[in-house]
């Protein structure tokens, strides 16, 4: 009873940027309970194919370049053109510039706003129509820390995650009696090439390491079980929530 509850057995998830990094751990998280993948984003995804194939997954992979105007409309039609339905979206896709506010340039600005807030709203939209047609479906948004504190350096970063935390309970109120249900996790400091950059400054690791209730940082795996969470039966009556995987950070 309580494994069925999780299980993802015949449901089909599109994951962005399952390259690499949180995006694969979760692609793999959700082929362990049963979900056939399809991963998105745009370089090869060789590694997430192998590692899905290795627990006998199935995976599957798209080119799309979600930085272009239109790049998220263009992958939606083609994964529904080559696909059934879509249960399940993980729009986690994301990309961080980090430089003073005071110097920071427009272009700059509007490539984060595009990757991490414009194209995820395009292909929730796009994807949820196609889920509130069957009256079913989850999707699911990788916020941040940065969803609620404001972060040094990264203001583009910043907005774009405060507008999808607001954007998750937006969607939810919309969608949620009509079958689709839309969270979001905020991961914590996570282990990837993301926070590379910090984690390569020694007094900024030793900072937010020792601020961390949990004592270490995350890795992508630790996003399997949240994410599966989400997107199952399991957490059916869960809607417009903003999931912390932080080892406690926000409560410190
Ligand atoms: P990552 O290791 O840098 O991976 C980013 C992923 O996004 C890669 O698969 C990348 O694809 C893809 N991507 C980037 N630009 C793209 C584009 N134009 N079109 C399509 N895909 C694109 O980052 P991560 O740490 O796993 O981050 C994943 C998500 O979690 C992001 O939304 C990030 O903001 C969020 N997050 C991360 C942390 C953390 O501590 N790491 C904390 C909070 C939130 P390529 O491999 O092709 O470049």
């Amino acid at each position: 009873m309580e494994a069925e509850l999780f299980s993802l057995r015949g449901k089909t998830a599109l994951v962005t940027g399952a390259s690499r990094g949180l995006g694969q751990g979760m692609a793999v998280g959700l082929a362990q309970a049963g979900a056939t993948v399809i991963g998105a984003g745009v370089s090869e995804m060789e590694e997430t194919k192998q590692l899905i194939e290795g627990i006998n997954g199935e995976f599957f992979h798209f080119k799309a370049d979600l930085a272009v105007d239109g790049g998220a409309k263009e992958l939606a039609k083609t994964v529904l053109a080559n696909f059934e339905n879509v249960d399940i979206l993980v729009n986690n896709a994301g990309i961080i510039k980090r430089q003073e506010a005071e110097q920071f340039s427009d272009e700059s600005f509007r490539e984060v706003l595009q990757v991490n807030l414009d194209s995820l709203f395009a292909l929730s939209r796009q994807i949820g129509n196609h889920m509130l047609e069957r009256g079913s479906g989850s999707i699911i948004n990788i916020a941040s820390m940065l969803s609620f504190q404001g972060g040094l350096r990264v203001p583009a970063y910043t907005a774009s995650k405060h507008a999808v935390a607001g954007l998750t309970k937006a969607l939810g109120n919309e969608w949620g009696a009509r079958g689709v249900r839309v969270n979001a996790i905020a991961p914590g400091y996570m282990e990837t090439d993301n926070t590379e950059g910090i984690r390569n400054d020694e007094d900024r690791f030793a900072y937010i390491s020792s601020r961390i209730p949990m004592g270490k940082w995350g890795t992508p795996e630790d996003l399997a079980g949240p994410v599966v969470f989400l997107a199952s039966e399991a957490s059916r009556y869960v809607n417009g929530h903003v999931l912390c995987v932080d080892g406690g950070w926000m409560s410190s």
